[in-house]
């Protein structure tokens, strides 16, 4: 145990005993400015086509940001009418939006040795090289699936924040940055969307998840156009502030994170 870690377990078991605040809360050091209430986070996965073609213009229209999280699904990603091609992942990036890592072909890092995860994030960056999109510094975990093996994979190729599952909103203060929770908006998911952005506040963030809208490859995983605009039109209605997951770096002091919080990989899925 590190010196800093064993004075921090000490300002928590005083906080525990006084059920105050702690003397030196590290929650001071990892933030570097308040989170403010109502701010959510969107995240698209897969590349589906219509992440250009639908969601791109409709997140310009609200004035949102938003995080696209692209892989080459095989062995469909080559039918353009369910992925979008490199071109239009460079468009998004051009348009102001986040080009993201979500593995080169799907693979859950539960099932990779570090050297092969190693080689699905390489291989994303080098297209993103090619497409002059910059190198990306958020990842998505495909299929929720997490392991301790990614961090340390993860920090050594720059990543800030990694995204995961797990239907619950993100506390910077106690979730690592490389595990971050979400919620999805997949139709078979039945998202509340009020019940679930009223817990943007008191410092925690709400980030969603959104794969095809629709999803010409998966439909269990489809949100309807109709419905995902009705999402937008409630957050902007109610001056929700919607960023791409890379923003959150003006909040969070990463390095400081990761220095004082415990990956935790309980309720990701
Ligand atoms: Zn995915």
């Amino acid at each position: 145990m590190t010196v800093p870690r064993i004075l921090s377990s000490f300002f928590s078991l005083l906080a525990a005993l006084w059920g105050g605040p702690a003397v030196v809360p590290a929650s001071a050091q990892v933030l570097r400015q308040p989170i403010p209430d109502k701010l959510v986070v969107l995240t698209f996965d897969d590349a589906a086509v219509s992440h250009a073609t639908v969601v791109a213009p409709l997140l310009k229209k609200y004035g949102f940001g938003g995080t696209f999280f692209v892989c080459e699904f095989r062995p469909d990603f080559a039918d353009k009418t369910k992925y979008m091609s490199w071109p239009q992942m460079a468009q998004l990036d051009q348009a102001g939006f986040e080009v993201a890592n979500h593995t080169l072909t799907h693979r859950h890092v539960n099932k990779l040795t570090p050297a092969q995860f190693e080689a699905e994030l390489d291989s994303i960056e080098q297209r993103c090289a090619t497409y002059r999109i910059p190198k990306p510094t958020t990842f998505a975990y495909p299929g929720y699936d997490t392991h301790p093996t990614a961090l340390p994979v993860l920090e050594a190729q720059s990543y800030q924040f990694a995204r995961a599952g797990g239907r619950r909103p993100y506390d910077p203060t106690t979730d690592h940055p490389l595990l971050i929770p979400s919620f999805s908006t997949a139709i078979a998911d039945k998202l509340d969307i009020k019940a679930v952005v009223q817990q943007a506040r008191n410092g925690r963030i709400v980030v969603l998840t959104v794969h095809g809208v629709p999803d010409y490859a998966h439909d269990w995983v489809t949100t309807p156009p109709a419905l995902f605009e009705e999402y937008l039109k409630y957050l902007h209605d109610n001056h929700y502030q919607v960023i791409a997951l890379r923003d959150l770096a003006r909040y969070v002091n990463v390095q400081e994170a990761r220095r004082t919080i415990q990956p935790k990989y309980e309720q990701l899925k």
